[in-house]
């Protein structure tokens, strides 16, 4: 068991690759104990918690699929129990399952909605409580430029995500009073296996719009998200903070 009272908490979900492992490390180095969750890849989960142990800091990770309510519920009390209140919370846990609306099956939307929105509700039901009891805590959900403006082939992804953009605000004007801050993270084309999978012209497409010429790195996301998660960033609740080269501009 750590001293709570030197030790800061904060919980990543979808820590393992890409964005969130980004975050891990960030908030490590931050001087967090970070507890991260993943689906199914248990030895890039390792391999993470080997990497922040070597750098002086501290991860522990576990596998949790955020669209199960329970198995998340319990995550965080094991959390809170073992290392401590959590003080920070990022919800980093997405998935893709493109396809034009006319060919959507419905598993594609469901698969979706239940990770990248359910699973923000239920990480964020189950650690709100105890930040109002100690009037503090930061709350950073990701979301997607798809969330703001929309993007074709993606109406599953671009819902689950504007969602996510309507529930943080909400949450946001209802926590205010206690302490809690509730931002969101908007990235565009991030490089992770996320948009390894688009298509040569896809991506020649999307450098082509992207007014910085080239995608973005996790770490860069990783670095906004640090911000938001830190007291620098202690009058900033309720905000979208794009990051996306200028792609919407
Ligand atoms: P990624 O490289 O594919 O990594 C996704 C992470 O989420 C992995 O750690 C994965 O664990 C975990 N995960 C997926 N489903 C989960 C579930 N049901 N329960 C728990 N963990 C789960 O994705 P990324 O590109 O870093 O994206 C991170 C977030 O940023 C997502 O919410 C995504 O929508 C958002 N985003 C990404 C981009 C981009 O260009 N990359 C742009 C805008 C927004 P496993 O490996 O074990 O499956």
């Amino acid at each position: 068991m750590d001293d709570n009272t030197t030790t800061r908490t904060a919980l990543v979900s979808g820590g393992s690759r890409g964005i969130g492992r980004a975050t891990v490390l960030a908030l490590a180095r931050d001087g967090f104990h970070v507890a991260f969750c993943y689906r199914s890849d248990e030895t890039a989960a390792l391999e993470l918690e080997k990497e922040v142990a070597e750098t002086g800091g501290r991860a522990t990770g576990r596998r949790v699929d955020v669209a199960d309510a329970a198995a998340v519920r319990a995550w965080v009390a094991e959390v809170e129990e073992g290392i401590g209140p959590v003080d920070v919370a990022v919800t980093a846990a997405g998935i893709t399952r493109d396809n034009p609306l006319v060919l959507m099956e419905d598993e594609q939307w469901h698969q979706v909605i239940e990770t990248n929105l359910d699973g923000v509700y239920h990480v964020c039901r189950s650690v709100v409580f105890g930040m109002m009891k100690r009037r503090a805590g930061a709350i950073v959900n990701i979301s997607s430029v798809a969330g703001v403006y929309g993007h074709a082939s993606q109406t599953n992804y671009a819902a689950s995500k504007a969602g996510i953009i309507g529930f943080s605000r909400s949450l946001a004007k209802e926590v205010g009073r206690s302490g809690i801050r509730v931002n969101v993270v908007a990235p565009g084309f991030i490089e992770t296996d996320m948009t390894t999978a688009m298509n040569e012209k896809a991506r020649k497409d999307a450098l082509k719009a992207i007014p910085l010429r080239r995608m973005g790195r996790a770490e860069e996301v990783a670095d906004m998200v640090a911000y938001l998660a830190s007291d620098r960033a202690e009058y900033v609740t309720g905000s979208v903070l794009q990051i996306d080269g200028g792609i919407t501009i």
